[in-house]
């Protein structure tokens, strides 16, 4: 039977980020596609988590989440991220950071309404928009730094503009946006009464002298913005599927209801034992960041041995890079060939643009492997193009 789907899904298809990671599975390859982040979770989250199994703490919790992890995150967004918000009436639960931007676009976007986006963006970003109807403006940022022009993004807000995205540290250029330019962001959402949205799921991911900032505590922006992060970058449990949204009361309240309609709640038994995670020592952050710029450090030096020419990350775990002399004419080809020749996975270029020529001399690798399989992926690598 010939189906006849929605009108709103017409033209949307796999990923590449999710094409790669079932390639490379195909053949047995290291899998620097897909940001699968696959250190091991730590042993008292673990432990927390397996109690409330046991324990049978596995019904529904209320829409926002538990009380205490709600308390727990609201402590964090003040001392973390200069945020000050109400656990019990401005801190939602999700289903990952994902199903936060789910929420939030969905309760707010209208068919028409602008987007604004920074481009490269991250293709789940993009095409959640489009599920919602609205119309993506991009704004270029440029590498090395991946800076934007001020007056293409102040030309990119208009009438019909409803909120812009940001995504920092940035997937997957890994971007870190500075205060001035949320500065001006800001000043440009109160001019136009334009909303902010957020993804700062790799916060606490940053190198050398990168700091973390967030729009919502940009004097003015209180009220007009959508914090979302969420626990799987930072404590590396991807497949939790646990994230949190911040905003003040009046959105909230909305954006619970069609938590509540999709979701239902986030994972209980999850909940529960992810308090442990605040419980951490500072050291705990600081490895995080070591760990990933040891990690950094090999990837980028084998892409420039092998004749790539990398973008160096501001934070986040993912390495764009150009491919420079790789013996390939497209991005798609290139990782077609780092797969078939080095049994490697990246993900192609493109799909991090709207115009596919955007970046189709470039390839996304992803770090967030363990030393050995990292090691080896940089190994085959050399062996390959060296
Ligand atoms: N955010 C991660 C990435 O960019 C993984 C999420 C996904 O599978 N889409 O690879």
């Amino acid at each position: 039977m010939n189906h006849r789907f929605a009108a709103r899904i017409r033209g949307l298809v796999q990923s590449e980020i999710r094409r790669m990671s079932r390639e490379s599975d195909a053949v047995g390859g290291i899998n620097l596609g897909q940001g699968i982040c696959d250190q091991p979770v730590e042993n008292p989250i673990k432990a927390a988590a397996s109690a409330a199994v046991r324990d049978d703490r596995s019904s529904y919790s209320p829409f926002e989440g538990i009380t205490e992890l709600r308390r727990r995150i609201a402590d964090k967004m003040a001392s973390y991220n200069g945020i000050s918000c109400d656990p019990d009436s401005e801190v939602l639960v999700t289903v990952g950071s994902t199903g936060g931007f789910v929420i939030a676009c969905l309760s707010l976007l209208d068919p028409g309404d602008e987007v604004i986006l920074f481009s490269p963006f991250y293709g789940y970003h993009k095409n959640i928009l489009d599920l919602c109807g609205a119309t993506t403006r991009f704004v270029e940022t440029r590498p090395p730094h991946w800076e934007f022009d001020e007056k293409e993004l102040a030309a990119a807000f208009g009438r019909r503009t409803k909120a812009v995205v940001i995504n920092t540290p940035a997937n997957p250029s890994g971007k870190v946006f500075r205060k001035h330019e949320l500065d001006l962001i800001g000043k440009l959402c109160e001019q136009y009464g334009v909303l902010a949205i957020t993804d700062e799921i790799y916060e606490y991911i940053l190198y050398d002298d990168a700091e973390h900032l967030s729009i919502g505590a940009v004097p003015g922006m209180e009220d007009r913005t959508i914090t979302l992060s969420g626990f799987s970058k930072t404590y590396s449990m991807t497949g939790w599927r646990l994230g949190y949204v911040i905003c003040n009361e009046s959105l909230a309240s909305r954006l619970g209801v069609v938590n509540d309609l999709l979701y239902i709640c986030a994972p209980t038994p999850l909940q529960h034992g992810v308090l442990a995670a605040f419980d951490l020592t500072p050291e705990y952050y600081r490895n995080l960041r070591a760990d990933y710029a040891r990690k950094l450090g090999w990837i980028l030096e084998t892409c420039r041995d092998i004749g790539m020419q990398p973008f160096e990350p501001q934070g986040a775990y993912y390495l764009l890079t150009d491919l420079g002399q790789l013996p390939f004419a497209t991005d798609v080809d290139a990782a077609a060939g780092l797969l078939n020749r080095a049994g490697v996975a990246g993900v192609p270029g493109s799909a991090f643009y709207a115009a596919p020529e955007a970046g189709s001399r470039q390839l996304r690798l992803c770090f967030a492997k363990q030393d050995e399989d990292l090691q080896e992926a940089c190994r085959r690598l050399r062996e390959a193009f060296g």
